[in-house]
């Protein structure tokens, strides 16, 4: 591995010295290293056989099944695009992804199949179908386990190498969509490399506190990961399976995300890690069974892709005991820039800590060439060997956010002295109160602050004169109450005027939030 180039194949490859090990854990499912090798090298012929080389896109669509990982680096292995499309995706959205990216192969599990077949006839690019779990294969596909078996039959498939197509670092391998929280989602094209920088990254900052505390760093141990995020998303696919391939982790996946079923997870299968985005970690904190589990084996809940309470922090390290990781990273930057160590995050919980060894950071003025001074808010942009180059298919959205080697990121931030990130709000969800700016990260902060709140937003209202106003949607914990006013003087005794809510909302329940955990604001204004 070490001389080998930093590409998908070469991570297979190395994947393999794991194993009799679990790679992945899914129900009664579990497949080792060795045998998850042996139908990646499977399926990578079997897709050969069917036409599919160098930049071929082949659509993925599927929740997280142990085949996800197959098909993810089979694809990637040929020189080919995997292009992991969204499970949440209704059919017509599912069209959009395939038509979008052109894809000529689609693997899909049934579920998502049903949903995309009448979508066939508008898809001309798609020549051919497989469906995995499917039992007998619908109409005019084929069965996954036709080609390489069920996962519990992978140990037997025959020892065979990898094709050897020739692949460059810099070979495009990936289509992930963002999340589609501000606009339509885009493809943002990644290579090889990108995606692999991930597994150079992941780690450093808590190994860096260590140095600093002048300790050695311990040795890199195998640990066992509850992930309950999607696999069609940077978070999961990017950051953390990177790593998995190449440390030897444990994945653990779930049918469907349930707190009850995670907890018994945790405690079957002596989880170390899970996490994801912020609000998996509020729901097991605020879980009313959770003393009735064996939870004792986490060490570390850590998320990132959406805004963290500090509350948030302190809850973990006092009622889990584990210790709390937070990173900030995009779509296009190929999932992590920034990650904290714990006790740099403990310190600091309001940040998203600093930016690993191969990434640059700035923070800009609106005309996106003036940079700012540390502790002055302003736009983030990135740059390193993690962001992808451009947008599939999408010059005019590129070129506004892939400007001379950097990423215009559209998230308002600021850098401290040494470096730590503070992300404030996303410039597109800023509310300007007549020329006074509200970011609405630090009054979502503040309410979650209060006992009774679990789930807080901050969204602007338009008005005639300021121009707009805050309202919050909250929604609070089972049994508890608050009132308007109660929340309203509440963020007065914290915060500046202006930046108290004109409104304060109670939602039913928790706040409706996207495939990766963001809080979808646009829906929250029925409220009002
Ligand atoms: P779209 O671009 O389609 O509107 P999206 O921006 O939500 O969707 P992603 O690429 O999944 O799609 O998310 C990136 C965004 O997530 C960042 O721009 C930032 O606003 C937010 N984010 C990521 N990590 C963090 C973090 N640690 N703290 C706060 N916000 C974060
Ligand atoms: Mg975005």
């Amino acid at each position: 591995w070490k001389n080998a180039p930093p590409n998908l194949r070469a991570l297979v490859e190395l994947s393999r010295t794991h194993g009799a090990r679990a790679a992945t854990i899914l129900e009664s499912d579990r497949v080792s290293f060795d045998a998850q090798y042996r139908a990646i090298a499977a399926l990578a012929r079997a897709l050969a056989e069917r036409g599919v080389g160098k930049d071929d896109r082949v659509g993925m669509a599927m929740r997280n099944l142990p085949e996800f990982i197959v098909a993810f680096f089979a694809i990637a292995s040929l020189g080919a695009i995997a292009v992991p499309l969204n499970a949440w995706w209704t059919g017509p959205e599912l069209e959009y992804g395939l038509k979008d990216s052109g894809a000529k192969l689609l693997i899909t599990d049934a579920q998502r199949w049903e949903r995309i077949a009448p979508s066939r006839p508008n898809l001309p690019d798609l020549q051919h179908v497989i469906v995995t779990r499917a039992g007998a294969a619908p109409e005019n596909t084929e069965a996954l386990e036709v080609l390489i078996g069920h996962p519990s039959d992978w140990a037997t498939l025959p020892d065979q190498p990898l094709p050897d197509t020739p692949l460059d670092s810099d070979d495009d391998a990936t289509i992930f969509y963002t999340s589609g929280t501000t606009g339509a989602p885009k493809g943002a094209l990644g290579t090889h490399r990108n995606l692999v920088t991930n597994i150079m990254s992941g780690g450093y900052n808590a190994a860096r506190a260590c140095l600093r505390r002048g300790e050695t760093p311990p040795e890199p141990q195998q640990k066992v990961f509850l992930t309950v995020i999607p696999l069609f998303h940077v978070t999961a696919c990017s950051a953390t399976l990177m790593g998995a391939m190449a440390a030897g982790h444990t994945m653990v996946f779930m049918r469907k995300w349930d707190a009850v079923e995670a907890m018994r997870l945790i405690e079957r299968e002596r989880v170390n890690v899970t996490g994801g985005v912020p609000t998996i970690a509020w729901q097991l904190l605020e879980h009313p069974e959770r003393a009735k589990y064996d939870l004792s084996s986490l060490e570390a809940i850590a998320y990132g892709g959406a805004p963290s309470a500090p509350e948030l922090v302190r809850r973990i390290r006092e009622e889990f005991g584990a210790l709390p990781g937070n990173g900030w990273g995009m779509t296009e930057t190929m999932a992590t820039v920034t990650g904290h160590s714990a006790e740099d995050y403990l310190n600091r919980p309001d940040s998203a800590g600093p930016p690993v060894p191969v990434a640059d950071l700035e923070i800009r003025a609106e005309d996106g060439e003036t940079v700012l001074p540390r502790n002055t808010v302003g736009e983030l942009w990135s740059r390193g060997p993690m962001n992808v180059r451009c947008y599939w298919n999408k010059p005019e959205a590129s070129a506004a956010t892939f400007v001379d080697g950097w990423v215009r990121t559209g998230d308002l931030a600021r850098l401290d002295e040494e470096g730590f990130l503070f992300i404030v709000d996303r410039a597109k969800d800023m509310i300007i109160r007549g020329g006074e700016n509200i970011y609405s990260i630090e009054v979502e902060n503040a309410l979650y602050e209060h006992p009774a709140v679990v789930d807080a937003a901050l969204i602007g209202l338009p008005h005639k004169t300021f121009g707009e106003e805050p309202a919050a949607v909250v929604h609070l914990a089972p049994g508890a109450e608050a009132t308007e006013t109660e929340l309203q003087n509440w963020v007065r005794a914290r915060l500046a005027p202006f930046k108290v809510p004109v409104r304060v909302a109670f939602a039913p329940e928790m706040l409706p939030r996207n495939a990766n955990g963001k809080i979808l604001k646009r829906e929250l204004r029925a409220h009002f």
